[in-house]
């Protein structure tokens, strides 16, 4: 989602003018009295006092502290080129004070904590570890029935990550299924499968969080991100589900979306993190908003671990900060 903000910014009029009219009483388009500067900007002021939201850039006290030295002649509206010089750095720093940071926020999508039950693995701790002490936030999927006759170290765990504010977790569906079709159709998990096991599926994952994590999950991301329509109408039906990471690109959601950009992907196959091409992507995509980077920090060998390190580094670098799906959209 690209950066997009209205900023309105009221100028107020500069001219600061004392004896033009007197001076040049012809010219009506022109003519200004002394005071008028003052006036017009009473005026616009009281209709402002409506619009909080418009910024107001005081050209006028500006400029007037440096009448003086600015102006072409006495009583002349127009400004020296330091003047105008002065005058047009300053209305550049008022845009430039308003506009959002330069760099995007980063959501880190870290899939699948769960899918070899309800274990904490090493890689995972390495992985929480390693964003607590770079002072990070990322986002876990879980597959939620490891929440099932699960040990209470695990529970304890996801709660304490949960409870820090670093990490969110999120619904990655319950059992994570696929079967490619060898003489019928395919499915996934979310997707060719029908309303009754969708929903089941669904329901059942915000269940086993409430039980035995006391989490109500606001984020959902499908198991190898394949939703269709009946998905867009199971997660309709629950109105604590708010935001969707990678939704399919059709209509009827009302969720919040953290799409895929394609271009700056980190891991170049499931598992496999590659500094490089990241880095050659990034800057086409450094207008974002947001930059939601799905991973699998549980397949990581030592290589992707230090290609990880080194695009955490490059983004810090260019000024990204870390957030979680929740956070970015003030839930
Ligand atoms: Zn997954």
């Amino acid at each position: 989602m690209k950066k997009i903000r209205n900023i309105i910014i009221a100028s107020l009029l500069y001219t600061v003018c004392s004896n033009f009219a007197a001076a040049n009483p012809a010219k009506d388009a022109w003519t200004q009295l002394a005071g008028d500067a003052v006036r017009f900007n009473h005026a616009a002021l009281e209709v402002l006092k409506d619009y909080p939201e418009i910024i107001i850039n005081d050209l006028y006290t500006f400029t007037k502290a440096n009448h003086a030295k600015w102006q072409t002649r006495p009583g002349n509206v127009h400004y020296n080129p330091a003047g105008k010089a002065a005058q047009g750095d300053e209305v550049a720093k008022v845009i430039l004070s308003e506009l959002p940071s330069a760099a995007p926020q980063i959501i880190i999508k870290a899939d699948d904590v769960g899918t070899r039950g309800p274990i904490i693995q090493p890689s995972w701790q390495r992985f929480v570890d390693y964003i607590e002490a770079n002072d990070m936030k990322a986002s876990i999927g879980i597959v939620t029935d490891s929440l099932q006759n699960g040990h209470e170290a695990y529970y304890q765990w996801i709660r304490d990550l949960h409870d820090s504010g670093r990490i969110e977790f999120w619904h990655h569906g319950y059992d994570h299924s696929h079967e490619r079709g060898v003489g019928k159709p395919t499915w996934w998990e979310f997707k060719n499968t029908d309303y009754a096991a969708q929903k089941h599926h669904f329901e059942r994952g915000m269940e086993l969080a409430e039980e035995k994590l006391g989490i109500t999950f606001r984020t959902f991301g499908s198991p190898y991100n394949a939703s269709d329509a009946t998905t867009v109408k199971v997660l309709e039906e629950n109105p604590n589900m708010r935001i969707w990471l990678y939704p399919p690109n059709i209509t009827g959601s009302s969720k919040l979306k953290l799409p895929r950009i394609g271009g700056v992907n980190i891991e170049q196959r499931t598992g496999v993190i590659k500094f490089a091409p990241f880095a050659a992507n990034y800057p086409a995509h450094a207008d974002e908003d947001v930059l939601v980077l799905q991973c699998h920090p549980a397949g990581w060998d030592e290589a992707s671990w230090s290609e990880f390190e080194q695009i955490v580094d490059y983004l810090k670098a260019a000024g990204a900060t870390f957030t979680t799906p929740t956070t970015y959209f003030g839930i």
